[in-house]
């Protein structure tokens, strides 16, 4: 792991070889989001800050999410992302979260958000109090990986459409990739740009992406990864 960074007095992220996961503590628990791309480790690193019991919540099961996962029984996941997890490794009971569920950490409620596209069981949580939305991958300013055989670009934009219910709840989005933090404006400017790429409106670019060919196509505001046309 690259960093740690306190974002405020009980709340921090961590910074991971290019992706973030993050430390939420209420009064009665801490909740580690996600565990990284290379942090085995992320329980101890977590413990060391808060003597707070701990629970895992994971935004998704994509392998650069999930690195210290093993170290905890169980997590919170919504269990359309179970066959992801289980195919990239992913050990421990799976305590289902679905849209409208809310973890409570005393003094602090992450509500789940239910945001299929990115990978099926992608979820957002909203922390309710700090008005702060928690996006993983799906709503960042860097490079949505939308290619591949879970990826489904349908899905995504009627998840981005979803997020419009919960417009002006936040105040910041917290995302697992690029620029920390973005703002809610983004959400309509990458439901944009997806509807275009979907309308064949968008021109992209091949590149390789972990040795496949794939299409880039690039906004001012971020960009996706998607399957060759
Ligand atoms: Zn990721």
């Amino acid at each position: 792991m690259d960093e740690v960074i306190r974002i405020n007095e009980n709340t921090w992220r961590f910074e991971d070889a290019g992706v973030r996961f993050l430390l939420l503590c209420g009064t009665e628990k801490a909740a580690l989001v996600d565990t990284g791309r290379n942090t085995p480790d992320a329980r101890k690193v977590a413990e060391g800050l808060t003597e707070l019991p701990l629970v895992l919540v994971n935004t998704h099961a994509d392998p650069d999410h999930i690195s210290g996962n093993a170290a905890f029984d169980s997590f919170y996941m919504s269990p359309a992302e179970e066959e992801n997890y289980r195919a990239h490794g992913g050990s421990g009971r799976l305590l289902p979260v679905r849209e409208g569920d809310v973890i409570d950490l005393g003094g602090r409620t992450l509500r789940v958000i239910d945001i299929p596209g990115h990978t099926p069981g992608s979820i957002a949580l909203l922390d309710e109090d700090a008005r702060v939305l928690i996006g993983g991958d799906s709503v960042q300013d860097g490079t949505v990986f939308m290619f591949g055989p879970h990826r489904d670009m349908a899905r995504y934009i009627g998840s981005l459409e979803h997020l419009s219910l919960y417009e002006g709840l936040f105040d910041e989005v917290w995302a697992m990739h690029g620029s920390f933090p973005v703002k809610p404006e983004l959400i309509p400017k990458l439901l944009e740009g997806a509807r275009e790429i979907r309308d064949g409106r968008a021109s992209g670019t091949p590149v390789e992406v972990h040795g496949k060919t794939v299409c880039l196509y690039r906004f001012p505001y971020a960009g996706f990864y998607c399957d060759p046309e």
